[in-house]
């Protein structure tokens, strides 16, 4: 009774978990309650273990369930080969083998059969953070192996933990779009045959009925988008009150996306006692925010820079052109990569509209393409990706939708065929080809309607020691001078003539986004 009053009184930054510590492996620990706000330390609890070597450690409430080597001189050499930067207390030294890793036999034996013979970066360090209990916050590259460096020590935590009993997900993954929801759910669906797992992908824009009736037959790993979670929360048909591990994937982007009311909504809904791990492209205020609210203590690695880079195994080519010329360029770099060959091609264009015509066109000029946009429904959503997937189509014509996340093998190609709105959305798109240690391509088309991205774009492939052409240079000065000389309020672009009225067929407006 005292324990809960005192709960009401308290902020979440004032709780703290007291954990005995025993050599290696720690005992299950009892979890008290200790206010902060006097310099007097008060306890709350049914009992107090006596223990030798009872220590006690401020930390947010959290499953700590493994113990970890802490990092120690011998890792910089790692961290300076990896470019990687911590920020934190008690860093777990990275596993920078599977073999010599602190992962029990079985995970081993996953690892084994899938082929992994090495942790990629963010599951080197990501590791044993997670399994050693911290809350984490990743800021990685797209296609870095983020999906195994949570879903592993979810598993973990699953199988060596006894949960609460009901019937709600013990292990929370929510995900912006429900492209990357299924994705993770592909992975997680591993895990359910070999672990006697349950596992479920929650998303939007299909029925609900099936959803719901999966819920209440109880699940150990729910993989939601943030809107449909909310859904079923509000409407009390499931909850979270089990949940002890929650992964924020991609939370930058679902916050771009405005998810923050229901992330923070069911932030609320989670038990105090709970791990989060959080993963970042980048590091804006907004995602700082929500890790400084939930999170408390954490471990934060930065893989790469914190500034969003593109990866350096994507060569990147920029074609300047006038709109009407636009098609014709589009093409010639099409008749080139084929000349060339190519495995998968993923053309981006801003609109919806202009994705359906320029798979048409495609397909009229010979290249079976396929089209993805958010105005098709998930069934042919799926069917789209799965052809492009299993390579029975190897063009692949999208809106934004599939600029993040989406991990198809055998991309070798990207082509913007518009420039998306910001460099951050160019350097997500191009980061669909050149995975893992692959090479790949990027082809992306400007004219001067882009002027104003030309400057960023420019300290993009600065930074990938990318070759810049001199009319992007002059694009960007241009753009400069016009805005400095400040004659006109706005940037107008070239009026069309009769002649650009053909090609305006294929213009996308780029007001009416995906
Ligand atoms: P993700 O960033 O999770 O989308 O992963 C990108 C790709 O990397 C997926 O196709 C994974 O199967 C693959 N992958 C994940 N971990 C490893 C690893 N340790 N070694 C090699 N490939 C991996």
């Amino acid at each position: 009774m005292a324990l809960k009053i005192a709960k009401s009184f308290m902020r979440r930054n004032d709780l703290v978990k007291l954990f005995y510590q025993d050599g290696k492996q720690l005992l299950q620990s009892k979890t008290y309650v200790l206010t902060v706000s006097t310099n007097r330390s008060t306890f709350f609890g049914t009992y107090a273990r006596k223990q030798n070597n009872l220590k006690f450690g401020k930390q947010i409430l959290c499953n700590r369930f493994y113990s970890v080597k802490t990092a120690e001189e011998s890792d910089a050499e790692y961290y300076k080969e990896h470019n990687i930067t911590i920020v934190g207390e008690d860093i777990p030294s990275p596993f920078k083998d599977i073999d010599n890793s602190y992962f029990p036999e079985y995970i081993k034996q996953f690892l084994d059969a899938q082929g992994f013979t090495k942790p990629t970066v963010i599951q080197a360090q990501g590791w044993p953070i997670a399994i050693s209990g911290k809350n984490f916050v990743g800021i990685a590259q797209t296609g870095t192996g983020k999906t195994l460096a949570y879903l592993l020590p979810a598993v973990i935590q699953l199988k060596e933990k006894e949960g609460r009993k009901g019937r709600g997900p013990r292990v929370l993954i929510l995900a912006p779009t429900r492209e990357l929801a299924r994705q993770i759910e592909e992975v997680a669906k591993e895990f359910q045959k070999l672990f006697n797992l349950r596992c479920l992908c929650i998303y939007g824009g299909v029925s609900r009925i099936p959803q719901m009736e999966a819920l209440k037959n109880g699940v150990d790993i729910l993989i939601a988008t943030p809107g449909r979670l909310n859904d079923f929360l509000d409407s009390k048909v499931t909850n979270l009150s089990r949940c002890g591990y929650v992964v924020l994937d991609e939370a930058d982007r679902m916050l771009d996306m405005g998810f923050e009311p229901q992330i923070r909504k069911a932030l609320e809904d989670v038990p105090l006692e709970r791990q989060i791990l959080m993963f970042s492209a980048t590091w804006p205020k907004e995602v700082q925010y929500l890790a400084k609210d939930y999170l408390g203590e954490f471990v934060q690695v930065n893989v790469g820079s914190t500034e969003l880079s593109a990866n350096h195994n994507i060569k990147q080519h920029i074609h300047v052109c006038e709109q009407e010329e636009k098609m014709a360029k589009f093409k010639s770099i099409m008749h080139e990569m084929s000349g060339e060959g190519f495995g998968k091609v993923l053309v981006f264009t801003n609109t919806k509209r202009f994705v359906d015509s320029l798979t048409l066109t495609l397909k009229r000029n010979g290249w079976p393409a396929v089209g993805i946009h958010g105005d098709k429904s998930q069934q042919q959503r799926d069917v789209t990706i799965n052809k492009f997937r299993s390579g029975s189509t190897n063009v692949l014509v999208a809106t934004d939708v599939a600029a993040r996340g989406l991990d198809v093998d055998g991309v070798t190609h990207v082509i913007n065929y518009d420039f998306p709105n910001t460099s951050e959305d160019y350097i997500h798109r191009i980061g669909r080809t050149g995975r893992l240690q692959n090479k790949g391509v990027a082809h992306t088309i400007l004219t001067t309607e882009d002027a104003r991205q030309a400057r960023s774009l420019i300290a993009v492939l600065k930074e990938a020691n990318q070759e810049i052409p001199k009319e992007l240079e002059d694009l960007a000065r241009d753009y400069r001078s016009m805005k400095i000389s400040d004659k006109q309020p706005r940037y107008s672009p070239k009026k069309p003539t009769w002649a650009t009225k053909k090609w305006n067929n294929f213009r996308s407006d780029r007001y009416s986004r995906y």
